[in-house]
């Protein structure tokens, strides 16, 4: 392991400066003041406008926005795909702007793990080669790595019967189960979810939701993204995106009352 983030990450027993403890414990998460600046032929597009965030360890935090706040571009930064134009952002611990694109690329491998809208299964493989997919580059044994996977579906809730079913075999929900498998087979730090539910009815979507908060109670932590506010009602605490800035809930009351009450045509 080249980049030594275990060395760098924080215990709650060091005091650590550079980790505010959260609600819960030190901080898993912790991003300060963070700008993102694209350069594109329309000119500068300030898409993060000094975004801090704080999300401890076993927490479930979702963010809510609207189209165009900056919801993608966060997530990027915090799935160690993008960098910031400014600021600083620590997973756990580890000062991410540090590492080469080859100690990204291994992080986002090993300590976070993603889950789409749209599922990202390989849909021809099996329930189970798709949530072992994730282990073909670590040097766990094979039984090691089948046991994980076994682990991991349990955990989601997915029936063994399905284990050898090919993922397009099926439903939406048990899918999108099987990619938080996937996502959880590496014992990450962070599962980072985008519209998990987007593409699900809201009955198959409470049930994603369900597996959400039951991971959580079992010390995970989730990072959720979504417009729908009653996706939100599921995690720990809500933060609001609007034109690039995080508000708390009192925040966005407080902007959205300073617009009328509905806070239609905010971005
Ligand atoms: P959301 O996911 O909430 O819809 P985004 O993070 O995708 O918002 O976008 C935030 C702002 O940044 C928007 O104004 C968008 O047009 C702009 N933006 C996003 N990606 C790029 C890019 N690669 N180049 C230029 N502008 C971008
Ligand atoms: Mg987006």
């Amino acid at each position: 392991m080249a980049i030594g983030y275990q060395s760098q990450r924080p215990s709650s027993a060091s005091g650590n400066s550079s980790t505010q403890p959260g609600p819960k414990g030190p901080a898993v998460i912790d991003v300060r003041n963070v700008h993102r600046i694209y350069e594109s032929e329309a000119g500068y597009v300030h898409a993060l406008k000094g975004v801090s965030l704080q999300v401890a360890r076993g927490e479930f935090l979702c963010i809510m926005g609207p189209s165009g706040s900056g919801k993608s571009t966060l997530m990027n930064l915090l799935g160690c795909l993008d960098t910031p134009t400014s600021g600083t952002y620590l997973l756990e611990g580890l000062d991410i702007s540090q590492l080469t694109d080859d100690e990204l690329a291994e992080l986002r491998a090993t300590r976070l793990g993603f889950v789409f809208q749209s599922f990202n299964l390989l849909p021809r493989a099996t329930v189970l080669r798709n949530v072992i997919l994730p282990l073909t580059y670590t040097d766990l044994p094979a039984g090691d790595r089948m046991e994980r996977a076994v682990k991991a579906l349990t955990s989601v809730g997915l029936p063994a019967t399905y284990f050898d079913h090919r993922s397009n075999e099926l439903s939406g929900g048990q899918m999108q189960r099987v990619a938080i498998a996937r996502a959880l087979v590496n014992e990450p730090a962070v599962i980072l979810a985008d519209e998990p539910t987007g593409n699900l009815d809201s009955a198959t979507g409470e049930m994603v939701l369900k597996t959400f908060a039951r991971l959580r109670d079992e010390g995970r932590t989730i990072v959720l993204i979504t417009h729908d506010p009653e996706v939100c009602a599921w995690g720990d605490r809500t933060m609001h995106i609007r034109d690039g800035r995080l508000l708390s809930d009192e925040e966005e009351r407080a902007v959205v009352a300073a617009h009328g009450g509905t806070g239609r045509g905010l971005t």
